[in-house]
């Protein structure tokens, strides 16, 4: 096969991997390749010991105690929410919500945004979403009688953007769109999204759960009234996650789910709410994954979002290159901006087949619908396989997927 030149990574990649402990375990005598980075990540050390120093000297209830252990947790963990503004440029730490995940930040939006919403408003999304960003919004159209309104995806898998002028109107509320497919690897024009909504005055909420992780983010710039996104997918924990709303947004919502510590007072006739970020904040919040957030957030920013971003694009650009040379194989998105994920369909076996046979390597690839059924649907496919890249992956380790979809090949031929 023609060797296929690659660029020097801004980093030293194997330094890197040395922070990642599960990055050096085998399975059968087998080295771990994972290239299943858009399902969750692994965590280094450093987020890894973050926790454990929090759970072992530090650990206390955070905005409960007024003890001194009390107060510096709470300080802590509101240390974190400066972080992450500061990570994707909010300004204000006030506008940062922790939730459990990508998901609980959307259904947040669609319950208590949506709350507002009447009978034949307009809620538009694309036919790329996962579901995430899909059954919050079916169930809300079925309880308001909202119109759900779907923005076609092109054959090479980019966003019709005249597909969606055509969808906006008077009607149109909100608009809720992936920043980077999570099966196409679509990045999609933002900016350009926004502004289109705002000629008609809707708000635009973001799933950032496979962009954040992968590029500088800057919700100022972006204009977005919304952006979600999931710790799992940036090296810090499960569990937690995040929601960024405008101030104005957040303060003119609703509380979603209720209980202690999102109030001001409580009688036993009713209650009044906290300002946000309190009122989106029920209950006793995950402090120690918020500081793993915190951690992980620390060693992104140590790497540089910017040379992550040119690693992953150059592992993305190979594995394009190598995976096209893999006969009857057939990648599903290939639009002209992507974040560094490749889904293809196998004519040799079904995705599960393939996931099956190359684990026997210890190659980690995901197959299946990828909790994204209407994009399947769109390219008439019932699954893919995905390989998804992370800046620990190396060269090498795409190689290994190659050779064992040859191996696939082989088995089924
Ligand atoms: N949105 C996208 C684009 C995703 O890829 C995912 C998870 O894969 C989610 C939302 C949901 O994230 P979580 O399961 O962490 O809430």
């Amino acid at each position: 096969m023609e060797k296929i030149k690659t660029n020097p990574a801004p980093f030293d990649v194997d330094a890197v991997r040395r922070d990642f402990p599960m990055l050096a375990t085998e399975l059968d005598g087998k080295p771990l390749v994972y290239l299943d980075n858009a399902a969750t990540t692994h965590k280094p050390r450093a987020v890894i010991d973050r926790i454990v120093k929090f759970e072992s000297e530090q650990y206390a209830p955070v905005r409960r105690g007024s003890y001194r252990l009390g107060e510096a947790a709470t300080e802590m963990f509101e240390d974190v929410r400066k972080k992450v503004a500061a990570f994707i440029n909010a300004g204000d730490h006030r506008q940062i919500v922790f939730t459990s995940g990508a998901t609980q930040s959307i259904n947040l939006v669609a319950h208590s945004f949506g709350k507002r919403l009447l009978a034949g408003d307009e809620i538009i999304i694309s036919n790329m979403e996962h579901h995430a960003n899909t059954v919050p919004w079916q169930m809300l159209r079925d309880e308001k009688g909202c119109v759900l309104r779907v923005i076609p995806v092109n054959d090479d898998g980019t966003l019709s953007m005249e597909g969606y002028a055509k969808l906006l109107g008077p009607k149109t509320k909100l608009v809720a769109i992936t920043q980077a497919s999570n099966v196409l690897g679509t990045v999609n024009p933002i900016k350009e999204i926004v502004k289109m909504a705002r000629s008609v005055g809707a708000k635009v909420l973001v799933d950032g759960a496979q962009s954040v992780p992968h590029m500088r983010i800057d919700v100022r710039e972006m204009d977005c009234d919304f952006l979600a996104f999931s710790g799992h997918k940036i090296y810090a924990p499960n569990g937690v996650g995040v929601l960024f709303g405008k101030y104005d947004v957040l303060e003119s919502m609703p509380p979603y789910v209720t209980g202690g510590d999102m109030i001001n007072t409580v009688t036993l006739e009713r209650a009044t709410f906290a300002k946000p970020p309190g009122r989106f904040e029920a209950g006793t919040p995950a402090a120690s994954q918020v500081i793993g957030l915190g951690a992980a957030l620390e060693y992104v920013n140590g790497l540089g979002m910017e040379k992550i971003a040119a690693h992953e694009q150059s592992l993305l650009e190979y594995g394009t290159r190598v995976l096209s040379g893999v006969k009857g194989l057939r990648i599903i998105g290939n639009a002209p901006h992507k974040a560094a994920i490749i889904s293809f369909w196998l004519e040799a076996a079904h995705p599960h087949d393939v996931i099956t046979i190359i684990d026997q390597d210890n190659v980690a690839v995901r197959g299946g619908h990828h909790c994204a059924q209407p994009v399947m649907d769109r390219f008439k496919v019932p699954a893919t396989t995905r390989a998804s890249f992370s800046f620990y992956n190396k060269y090498e380790e795409i190689d290994a997927l190659a050779e064992n979809l040859q191996k696939v090949i082989k088995v089924f031929g």
